[in-house]
């Protein structure tokens, strides 16, 4: 049995578990180490079962705790090499921290296999990732700008998606954020919105994906009731239904009790 679980989304720091019944990995480790270890205590999730900490990118919602915990618990961290460089630049790794590039064939773990497919987004190197568990398959694609054609491909036909669903274009554009940062949001190397996420979905449908989970909202230029409305509305729009044709989640900024078995 595979489980997702959104530790931390949005934000504020992002941390996912994911697991193919016995072991697992976490993708991210945006919150202090602290933080992350009650969140699995609370979780019922092991620390030991952790077999490899996944990173999408250096930005601080995703590394804050890594050094940290990567360090006591002696985990090995995979990357991009740009990421790499940029976390040891900004300290978010360190002599002691088990750096690993994740290539192009992927990496494989005792009871997984995991992909990388890049992402457009204002970092060094950005990825995200597919893990491919015993006939089942997982992705989370967060922190991008747009779905380019490798994203679309990555996520076509995973059984979970998790997918980045940051703002609300109208409540972006009327919002407090200066100007700058109003363009780099909206930028091809900035964050997903609604429209755009739920604009994907219907065809992952029809290619086989039957649990969507909305991630990385923004707390000023979004609401969770507005982008889980719009996934579904979009879904709707396409003759699909909730419950038989799929199930749609957002993932919380804290953890929640929240988890999707497939
Ligand atoms: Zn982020
Ligand atoms: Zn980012």
């Amino acid at each position: 049995m595979a489980k997702v679980v959104p530790l931390f989304s949005g934000s504020s720091g992002n941390c996912w578990y994911v697991s193919n019944g016995g072991s697992g990995i976490l993708i991210d480790a945006g919150r202090s180490a602290k933080q992350i270890t009650c969140a699995l205590e609370d979780n019922g999730i092991s620390i030991g079962s952790i077999e490899a900490i996944f990173v999408t990118h250096e930005h601080s919602d995703h590394v804050k705790g890594l050094r940290v915990f990567a360090n006591r618990h002696k985990l090995p961290v995979y990357m991009s090499q740009g990421t790499m460089n940029a976390l040891y630049a900004g300290n978010y790794a360190d002599e002691k921290t088990r750096c690993f590039v994740i290539g192009n064939e992927g990496v494989d773990l005792s009871s997984m296999h995991v992909d990388r497919f890049p992402i457009s987004h204002d970092c060094a190197e950005g990825i995200g990732f597919r893990v491919d568990m015993g006939g089942k398959a997982y992705a989370l694609a967060t922190d991008l700008g747009y779905i380019s054609d490798e994203v679309e491909k990555a996520l076509t036909g995973c059984d979970v998606v998790t997918i980045e669903s940051n703002h609300d274009v109208n409540m972006l554009r009327m919002g407090p954020y200066p100007y700058i940062l109003k363009r780099r949001i909206m930028s091809d190397k900035g964050h997903l919105s609604n429209e755009a996420c739920s604009g994907l979905l219907p065809e992952l449908v029809r290619r086989g994906t039957k649990r969507f989970i909305l991630a990385h909202l923004s707390r000023e230029n979004n609401m969770p009731e507005i982008a889980y409305r719009e996934s579904l509305n979009e879904l709707n729009a396409n003759n699909m239904e909730l419950m038989s044709d799929f199930t749609l989640n957002v993932a919380p900024d804290a953890p929640d009790g929240t988890a999707v078995i497939f």
